[in-house]
């Protein structure tokens, strides 16, 4: 059986902090966490991996991600997944909702359909743990760079069958609220056990607010391509930020938004509303050039990405450098910021039973990080599916 003890610098798990703490995993789980003079074990029977100068926290959970390493979610292939997963993994990411881009009927089913067969299946690295589809019933005014013949007024016929394609995988999403027909489909997609988050989308306060009253729970990368906040019409904007209750994602790369925008969220949100994402794309991990998004043709410099245009094409960003930048920017110490990147996510999409801590009977997915915050090794399911040896 698989079985191992890691001795940490310090352990955030992240409800509690233990210096010096010890994890002990028994295949795919964690047996226990503690300090060392509560948490007994014999190396004979765990085998000690040495951490004692390493921060451990869960693993992050990405809502929101696209591609990496030079492919795309949307290929849906193993090969495909499994280097992104693999680029996932480096940067401390154990779980992810697999995220679509808005496409024609054709190759968004295609896409679901492969990737509802390899989550049954099993994949290598990072983890999928559901799909995200960011559109097609978003808001021709703020589409921002999906393509506009494939966007759809909201459809429950369209939907019910992509959920089926999908083998019920699809966890979260993206819709602009204004659009008619949005509030049915809302309640639908809630009835089926799909999360609604809010993007793409020019709905005014009110609207937004029906929207949350009607069961949406998320917004979509908060700032990016939403009506601008303004103080006599606080818009859809405004809605995300007074509300209590709905999940923030948010982009930290230092392009999407100025860092005291970020500053503004988290006055607003707090540290527990916030989803660290990344939007990455196939560029991520990659030289500056030419890469795909969906159906678009992106052009990457100096890792920022951009269609023909001049619009925003999603981020080259990963989550070690998102929580970093956010400590960064906010003051935040690591044991709250930590929060946005783990047990957040698995709240915000309901995997908290058993991911994003560090408990007993949780999935053994945890992350080493130095003191700088380069991560030291990541591992899934009590497996280490990442360590750098530099
Ligand atoms: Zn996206």
């Amino acid at each position: 059986m698989n079985r191992f003890a890691i001795l940490a610098k310090k352990i955030v798990t992240p409800e509690t902090i233990i210096p010096q703490g010890v994890v002990l995993v028994e295949d795919k789980r964690i047996l226990e966490a503690g300090p060392p003079d509560r948490v007994r074990f014999e190396e004979r029977e765990f085998p000690i991996l040495h951490a004692e100068r390493q921060t451990l926290v869960p693993g992050f959970i990405d809502v929101h991600i696209h591609g990496g390493g030079g492919r795309d979610i949307m290929e849906g292939t193993r090969e495909a997944i499994e280097v992104i997963s693999g680029i996932l993994a480096k940067h401390g990411t154990t779980a992810y909702l697999a995220t679509t881009v808005t496409a024609s009927p054709i190759a968004t089913i295609q896409a679901v359909e492969r990737l509802g067969k390899l989550m049954e299946e099993g994949t290598e690295g990072a983890q999928i743990v559901g799909l995200h589809l960011e559109g097609p019933f978003i808001s021709e005014k703020k589409r921002g760079v999906h393509p506009p013949e494939h966007i759809r007024k909201p459809s429950t016929r369209i939907f019910d069958e992509l959920l089926k394609m999908s083998n019920h995988q699809v966890k979260l999403i993206t819709l602009a609220p204004e659009i008619e027909g949005s509030l049915e489909f809302i309640e639908n997609a809630r009835s089926k056990g799909v999360l609604v988050s809010m993007g793409h989308s020019n709905a005014t306060f009110e609207e937004a607010m029906r929207a949350i009253n009607a069961g949406v729970s998320h917004a979509t990368h908060t700032f990016n391509a939403m009506r601008d906040f303004n103080h006599r019409e606080p818009g859809i904007l405004g809605a995300v930020l007074a509300d209590q209750g709905v999940w923030a994602e948010i982009i930290a790369d230092g392009v999407h938004v100025d860092p005291v925008a970020v500053n503004i969220l988290l006055k607003c949100k707090g540290v527990k509303k916030i989803l660290l994402i990344t939007d990455a794309i196939s560029a991520t991990e990659m030289p500056d050039g030419q890469y795909q998004l969906g159906s678009l043709t992106v052009q990457v410099t100096k890792g920022v990405c951009r269609v023909p245009e001049g619009q925003l094409a999603g981020s080259t960003l990963t989550q070690d450098r998102a929580l970093q930048n956010m400590m960064r920017w906010t003051g935040l110490p690591l044991e709250e910021a930590v929060y946005m990147a783990t047990q957040n996510p698995a709240q915000a999409v309901g995997i908290d039973k058993h991911k994003g801590s560090v408990q007993p009977g949780y999935d053994a997915d945890l992350v080493l990080l130095e003191d700088d915050l380069r991560v030291h090794a990541t591992l899934r399911e009590g497996q280490i599916i990442y360590q750098n040896t530099k």
